[in-house]
């Protein structure tokens, strides 16, 4: 069937429910004439991203952030919101057309830039369930059963931790909320505690008291974000000295809380699980023995190595990790549902009530007492996209022999990928790979910095491969900018890969004959 002809079908299809005509009102997507209408675009979208897909040759479309910028203009140039509607199909086929022609193919295996995995067809097929049925989590009658799929995920990833049954947490909006709720239970609870101040009703002016967070040059910069979102600032935080690599030692944390100030009060230590760049992993165990001494919080910040919870091989590097107060994952980068899939997961479910203020409209006592409870309180939002459909259907579909599978395969990739990186004279290899992601650079003489940048744009902008950038620590304090490549698509070859890394040769080699030619 050619694309006109599907379009006609599609078109057909919809007739019943008057999409031929240009209706001024469209009917709910969950009705019987809105599901009807739904199919249809269903259909049309999927028959676009088939022919995008294979009408491109690479991860992204050629011509870089100018051609994007002028495919935008030529597209949504008129007003967004015209004055007369418009036939939904066909608005709807030319806007799949122009977003998928000028997206991020996350499942080509060249996409290896961002920690955006490609979701699999049961979460993208999910999001649609979701978006019809358009349910929240913050009050029992705005969506019943969303809220218990989301105690139940919940539940079960907190054992996957190994937290006991006093445990809880939230889906939230991705890693970055989940540090920031991790900071904000840690003031609250440790202030409390340690000083009887409510921070979250009586703010942190008039406390005798400086809180304080630990953490090391190389914590993640969301840390910083939420250290400065809840008052404690980010230029206060108190940086423990770190090894090589940049993982907090406990030795070193233990001598930095011993020399604090006596007005200082220390509420949380940083750990992290999976570093972004090298995937290496701080010892929880040995941490949590030094802040619960101190009773500091430690927060675990397993947003990319939370993933290798679910790999038998891979697990072992995670022991201890329960030891942690909170903990941070990210199903949205180890995990194949779609963004977000963020997950905030606390050892003592009892912490989060500072969120829980009461409300005139949603959390009434005589309605909690008759069962009628939300989920408002857990969770820094109010109205709450049910994110926890998706990830139950994804791990019920997969199973854990699937999701270690994907893992592996995901690691396999990247030991394979820093193997043909040794084994190539013109480039160098950061490190063999702790998960999924390899560091590499072109060998230059010259700005070795500036040319492993320009090599990255130009990979983009042909559209060829799409790499990630970061510098890597090295023991004489330089820090050398290095590519890398974040493997989180295991259905990519090993054939694919190498025509991925002949690619970056191919255009290094390129941009060394002109760089020569201009000299
Ligand atoms: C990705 C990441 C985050 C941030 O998560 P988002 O979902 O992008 O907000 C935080 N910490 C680490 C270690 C990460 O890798």
């Amino acid at each position: 069937m050619t694309i006109m002809q599907e379009s006609n079908r599609t078109e057909t299809v919809a007739a019943g429910s008057a999409a031929r005509q240009v209706d001024a009102v469209l009917p709910p997507a969950g009705s019987l004439a809105g599901l009807d209408y739904v199919q249809a675009l269903t259909a049309v979208a999927l028959e676009t991203l088939r022919e995008v897909t294979l009408d491109r040759p690479g991860p992204v479309t050629a011509g870089g952030p100018a051609a994007v910028r002028e495919a935008a203009r030529r597209s949504l140039g008129g007003p967004l919101l015209p004055a007369e509607p418009a036939y939904p199909l066909e608005t709807f086929r030319r806007f799949v057309r122009d977003y998928a022609t000028w997206s991020v193919d996350v499942s080509h295996p060249a996409a290896v830039a961002r920690m955006q995995c490609p979701p699999t067809p049961v979460a993208a097929a999910a999001e649609l369930v979701v978006g019809i049925l358009n349910q929240s989590l913050h009050a029992w009658e705005s969506g019943p059963y969303a809220l218990e799929l989301e105690r139940y995920v919940i539940r079960e990833l907190g054992e996957l931790v190994g937290y006991g049954p006093d445990a809880g947490g939230t889906i939230t909006a991705g890693g970055s909320i989940s540090n920031l709720m991790a900071v904000l239970a840690a003031r609250d609870r440790v202030l409390a505690q340690r000083c009887g101040w409510r921070p979250f009703a009586q703010g942190l002016t008039g406390l005798d008291k400086r809180p304080v967070v630990l953490a090391t040059d190389a914590t993640h910069f969301s840390i910083g974000r939420a250290v400065g979102i809840v008052g404690l600032g980010e230029d206060m935080i108190v940086r423990v000295p770190s090894d090589e690599l940049g993982r907090l030692l406990p030795e070193e944390l233990e001598r930095t809380l011993a020399g604090l100030p006596e007005d200082v009060v220390p509420v949380a230590a940083i750990a992290c699980v999976g570093a972004t760049d090298q995937g290496w992993v701080d010892d929880v165990a040995a941490l949590a023995e030094v802040t619960r001494r101190h009773g500091v919080w430690l927060h675990a910040d397993a947003a990319y190595g939370g993933g290798a919870l679910f790999s038998p091989r891979l697990r072992p590097r995670l022991d201890g990790i329960a030891e942690a107060d909170s903990v941070t994952l990210d199903l949205h980068k180890f995990g194949w549902t779609s963004a977000t899939s963020g997950i905030f997961l606390v050892r003592d479910a009892s912490v989060m009530t500072p969120l829980a203020q009461q409300t005139t409209t949603l959390n009434a006592d005589d309605d909690a007492e008759a069962g009628f409870i939300g989920l408002y309180g857990s969770s820094v939002q109010a109205t709450r996209r049910a994110e926890a459909f998706k990830i139950a259907v994804t791990m019920n579909a997969l199973g854990r022999d699937g999701m270690a599978a994907m893992v592996d395969g995901c690691h396999d990739l990247a030991c394979y990928a820093a193997d043909r990186v040794e084994a190539e004279p013109a480039l160098e290899l950061a490190a063999r790979p702790s998960m999924s992601t390899v560091l590499l650079r072109y060998r230059h003489d010259g700005d070795v910095d500036a040319f492993n940048g320009e090599l990255r744009r130009q990979l983009m902008t042909r559209g060829v491969t799409l790499l990630a950038r970061t510098r890597v620590r090295r023991p004489d304090g330089s820090s050398p900018v290095f590519l890398k490549l974040m493997l989180l698509n295991p259905a990519t070859t090993t054939d694919e890969l190498d025509r991925v890394i002949d690619d970056i040769l191919a255009t290094a080699a390129d941009l060394e004959r002109s760089a020569q030619a201009s000299r």
